[in-house]
């Protein structure tokens, strides 16, 4: 969380699963369980930069954001200084995301001005540069275990946050042209694959599992 958007440990994890999926493959090793992904990952400087801020965001969560960053702080230096030693431990959070999520009666929306496509973006510009694509006919890779959930439990009881936190305007809710008889929309093809909603779902009836083929954001600029 205190790394800016984790980036390079993300490119440098898909790099120790290609190598150890290369090296099983060589050895004719098709279909077992890629145990080395995980010993590879544990001996990389990944595992070792995201154990000196593990406490960051539980300590934040307990403590506030003032208080917390302060206790933070001085955490990560601790645990830089003596190699991954905190007073702390590791610690964990209260609750999860999906349980965290409040309800919409106790918050005002918050009315952000128009992107102004100089330096901020609408969401479906900014998924046309990611080049995200699936093929059409694949099966769905987002699904819901109930689909009566988001118009019946989380648009009155949490504004169905989906269409708010999917940075890709994936879910929708739809009206009518009198405003009424509201109807949940997911635009799959859009996904960027950041699987937030499986984690997010205030009632966990979102069900993201990995597309066919190798769909998805491609980033052909970066
Ligand atoms: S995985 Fe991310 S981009 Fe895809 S639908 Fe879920 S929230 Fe949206």
């Amino acid at each position: 969380m205190p790394r800016i958007k984790g980036s390079h440990n993300a490119m440098k994890t898909g790099m120790l699963a290609a190598e150890q999926a290369f090296k099983a493959l060589a050895a004719g090793r098709a279909s077992d369980e890629l145990v080395e992904y995980q010993a590879a990952f544990e001996k990389s400087w990944v595992a070792k930069e995201l154990k000196v801020v593990r406490n960051a965001k539980p300590l934040l969560g307990k403590l506030g954001t003032f208080l917390g960053g302060a206790v933070g702080m001085f955490d990560m230096w601790c645990t830089h200084l003596t190699g991954g030693f905190s007073f702390f431990g590791t610690m964990k959070h209260d609750k999860t995301d999906a349980a965290s999520t409040g309800l919409a009666k106790d918050y005002t929306p918050i009315v952000y001005p128009k992107p102004d496509g100089v330096i901020s973006f609408d969401k479906l510009s900014s998924v046309f540069l990611s080049a995200t694509n699936h093929e059409e006919d694949q099966p769905a890779h987002l699904t819901l275990k109930d689909p009566s959930i988001p118009i019946s439990v989380n648009l009155p009881k949490y504004g169905e946050p989906a269409r708010l936190y999917c940075p890709a305007g994936v879910y929708e809710v739809l009206y009518n042209e009198q405003g009424t008889d509201p109807r949940f929309q997911i635009n799959a093809q859009n996904c960027v694959h950041c699987k937030t909603c499986d984690i997010k779902d205030p009632s966990q009836n979102i069900v993201w599992t990995t597309p066919e083929g190798g769909g998805g954001p491609n980033y052909p600029n970066m």
